[in-house]
């Protein structure tokens, strides 16, 4: 780690907590209500080890293996964030440093996660109902009141539920491309209260990347997850 590097990203949380405050005051809310996580995918466990430094408390990660050898060279006390897509055979490596799973989206997906956490945790896997805003499950998400029951976001949100090892604590989505945000976060504003009306504990809408956090939060977004914004162009960097 360089110096150089480290005021980079030093300046650039700075910056993204000043956009995350800035949006709290215009929609009215507390700027502690909104968690950051820094989406670290793609950047080396040094640069995760100096935003934990700079005082980042979660992260989110989208590939199993990264994430797991990231996870063992990093010794910041940090809550760990799988956000990609995760296939079933994936679920027996990630509930051993994930503390959060935003991205379930199957019925069967659920099953697999709450029978590895049984076997491989002591504590509760926090989960987060990934939401397809734009109703094409080939992208992710569960589909809202969606034909297929393995993929009805009702459905994946009761076997979550239901699960011995599982909690259910809200939802995930990433803005459809080429969509307008505010509309998308709209929807899946109301999804989260109607979800959370059945589920008290299920409170958390984790919404709004480097593009569009400020229309996360104008929609009640309590998680942003953050890659580009911190840690420079995924590409042009490695
Ligand atoms: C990469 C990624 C992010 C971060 O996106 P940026 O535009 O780089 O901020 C957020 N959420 C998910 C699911 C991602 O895969």
């Amino acid at each position: 780690m360089t110096d150089e590097r480290r005021a980079q990203l030093a300046a650039a949380l700075d910056a993204v907590r000043r956009r995350i405050a800035r949006a709290c005051a215009d929609a009215g809310r507390r700027p502690d209500d909104v968690t950051l996580v820094a989406v670290t995918k793609n950047y080396p466990a040094a640069d995760v080890q100096a935003l934990a430094e700079l005082g980042v408390t979660d992260v989110g990660e989208n590939k199993d293996q990264e994430a797991a050898a990231k996870w063992s060279a990093v010794t910041a006390p940090l809550r760990w964030h799988y956000v990609g897509r995760l296939q079933r055979n994936k679920a027996g490596s990630v509930v051993r440093y994930a503390d959060v799973v935003q991205s379930v989206d199957s019925v069967r997906l659920a099953g697999a996660l709450d029978r590895a956490a049984g076997r491989h945790r002591t504590t509760p896997l926090d989960v987060l109902v990934q939401v397809s805003l734009d109703g094409d499950a080939q992208r992710g998400g569960a589909v809202i009141d969606g034909a297929d029951p393995e993929r009805d976001l009702w459905r994946v949100a009761e076997a979550v539920a239901a699960s011995e090892t599982l909690r259910l604590r809200g939802v995930m989505a990433v803005a459809p491309m080429n969509a307008d945000p505010d509309r998308a976060f709209a929807i899946l504003h109301d999804v989260a209260s109607r979800l959370n009306g059945h589920h008290p504990g299920a409170d958390a809408i984790s919404a709004g990347m480097s593009g569009d956090l400020e229309q996360a939060v104008a929609h009640g977004a309590t998680h942003v997850r953050i890659g580009t914004s911190l840690l420079g162009m995924r590409k042009t960097l490695r």
